[in-house]
C-alpha cells in the first residue's frame, strides 16, 4: 500500500522535524519529497500528531497474557513454580492462542510494532502475529537435559518445526531460546548452540534474573551464568539476554567484550522482587541495551510506554545522577537498538530505506502539552493511550483507536471463556 503522512512532526535521530512521509513497498520511500510516479493509496494527516519509530518490546511470553493479575505479590519462585506453572498445564495450543492475540491487540494499542517473544505453545505466537500483522521474532523456549531428554528433544523438535512452517513470512523471524541456566543443561545447551549455528540463527535467553539463579549456578558449576555460558563457548553466538540484574564487574566485561545484548525488564524485575539491572554501568560500557516488559503475568502490562519511563527513572533514582540516563537513550533503546538486538536490518528509525513501522501519536492529550519537547514527551509524560495509528511493515494494523487487524470483541470472549477454565470467573 502506498501512504502518504502528511505535514507531520515526526522524531528522526535525536531530532523532531516537520515532514510528509512516502510509504510504499513496506519501506519509508522519501521524507518531504514525493517520489516518482508515487500515487497514494491512502492520506494520514499529521496534524496534532508525532511520528514515532513503532516501539519495539525485546522481552516478553505473549500467552501468558492469560495469566494477568492472577498471582501478584509472590516471591519468584513461588509465582513460578506453585502459581505459573500449574497455570500452564491446564491451557492448550487454541488457548495460547488467544492470549497472544489479546497481547498483540495491547502492544498495538500502545504502540509496539515489533516483539521478541518466548513461547511454550508452537504455532500461537506466530499465528497471533501473521493476524494482527505486527512484526515479531519467536523463540520456542528450550528447557532439557539428563532429567527429561524426551521434553527437551520434543522441544527442540517443535522449535525447529515451527521455523520451517513460517520460513517464508516476512514479518517474522526466529531465534532459539535455550530458556536459562537452570532449566537446560549443558549438554542441552550445547546442542541449541549446535543448531544455532547450522541455522544461522540468534540465541535468545533469561540471564541472572534472580539472586537464587546466581546462587544455584556457582553451586553447581563455581561460575555464575555469564560465566560458566562464557567457558562454553555460548556466545561466539549472536546473543539477546533478558533481565541480567544480578551481574559481577566481571560479568559485566564479559557481556560487553562479546557483543551481547541486553534485554531490560525493569517493572517484571521489581514486580518479582528481584532487584534492579545496572543498566548505567551496562550503558558505560557500551553494551547494547533494549527494552521488554516481559510478561503480562509479571508486569502486568506490555506497554512499552510504561517500561521507558521506568528506565529512564530508575536509574538516575540508584545512581543519585539525574543525568544518567537521558529520554533520547531511552527512546533509542525502545527503537534502533531492539532492532539491533533482534538482527533486523533497517529498523527502529524513521529514515530513507527503513521498514515502514511508525507510531503515530496525537499531541491533543493534555498530558502531552505544551509540546516543549516532544521526545521527553515520550518517556515522562506519554501513557501510550495518545497512540492512535500504528502502521507496520507498511499496512496500517490501527487508525484512529480502531484495530483494523484483529477483532477486539472476539478476542475478549474468548479470554472471558478461558478466564472461566482457569477457576475465574469474571
Ligand atoms: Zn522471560
Amino acid at each position: 500500500m502506498n501512504i502518504i503522512i502528511r505535514d507531520i512532526l515526526a522524531v528522526v535521530g535525536a531530532e523532531t522535524v516537520r515532514s510528509d512521509i512516502y510509504i510504499g513497498n513496506g519501506t519509508i520511500l522519501s521524507l518531504n519529497e514525493r517520489p516518482m510516479g508515487f500515487v497514494p493509496d491512502k492520506v494520514i494527516s499529521g496534524a496534532d500528531r508525532l511520528a514515532i519509530p513503532a516501539l519495539i518490546n525485546c522481552h516478553t511470553h505473549a500467552y501468558m497474557s492469560l495469566f494477568r493479575n492472577i498471582a501478584d505479590d509472590l516471591p519468584f519462585n513461588e509465582w513460578l513454580f506453585d502459581r505459573i506453572m500449574p497455570l500452564e498445564d491446564i491451557i492448550d495450543g487454541e488457548d495460547a492462542y488467544w492470549g497472544c492475540m489479546l497481547s498483540c491487540a495491547e502492544m498495538i494499542k500502545s504502540g509496539t510494532g515489533t516483539f521478541c517473544d518466548m513461547h511454550m505453545f508452537p504455532n500461537a505466537t506466530t499465528e497471533a502475529v501473521k493476524k494482527s500483522g505486527m512484526r515479531a521474532v519467536v523463540s520456542r523456549g528450550l528447557s532439557g537435559g539428563k532429567n527429561d531428554a524426551a521434553g527437551g528433544a520434543r522441544r527442540i523438535n517443535e522449535a525447529k518445526a515451527e521455523l520451517e512452517r513460517y520460513s517464508s513470512e516476512p514479518l517474522i523471524s526466529f531465534m532459539l531460546a535455550p530458556h536459562a541456566v537452570f532449566t537446560c543443561d549443558r549438554d542441552y545447551i550445547k546442542e541449541i548452540m549446535r543448531l544455532a549455528e547450522r541455522l544461522s540463527l540468534p540465541l535468545n535467553i533469561h540471564i541472572s534474573e534472580s539472586a537464587a539463579e546466581v546462587k544455584s549456578s556457582l553451586s553447581e558449576y563455581g561460575q555464575t551464568p555469564v560465566e560458566y555460558l562464557d567457558s562454553i563457548g555460548f556466545f561466539a553466538h549472536k546473543t539477546l539476554a533478558a533481565h541480567c540484574v544480578h551481574l559481577t564487574e566481571k560479568d559485566m566485561d564479559i557481556l560487553s567484550q562479546r557483543n551481547v545484548s541486553v534485554a531490560a525488564n525493569p517493572k517484571s524485575n521489581l514486580k518479582l522482587g528481584n532487584g534492579i539491572a545496572p543498566i548505567k554501568a551496562l550503558h558505560d560500557r557500551g553494551i547494547n541495551i533494549c527494552i521488554g516488559t516481559d510478561s503480562a503475568a509479571s508486569n502486568n502490562s506490555l506497554n512499552m510506554f510504561s517500561e521507558m519511563n521506568f528506565t529512564a527513572l530508575l536509574h538516575k533514582g540508584t545512581s543519585g545522577d539525574a543525568s544518567a540516563i537521558s529520554s533520547s537513550e531511552v527512546l533509542s533503546m525502545a527503537t534502533e537498538n531492539g532492532a539491533e538486538a533482534l538482527g533486523i536490518d533497517c529498523l527502529g528509525k524513521i529514515e530513507v530505506g527503513y521498514k515502514a513501522d511508525i507510531a503515530l501519536i496525537s499531541t491533543s492529550n493534555p498530558q502531552m502539552q505544551p509540546m516543549n519537547n516532544p521526545i521527553s514527551a515520550l518517556s515522562y509524560s506519554a501513557t501510550g493511550g495518545e497512540v492512535d495509528t500504528m502502521i507496520t511493515g507498511g499496512e496500517v494494523v490501527m487508525e484512529n483507536r480502531r484495530l483494523t487487524t484483529l477483532d477486539e470483541e472476539e478476542i475478549y470472549h474468548n479470554i472471558k471463556r478461558i478466564t472461566k477454565k482457569l477457576g475465574g470467573n469474571k
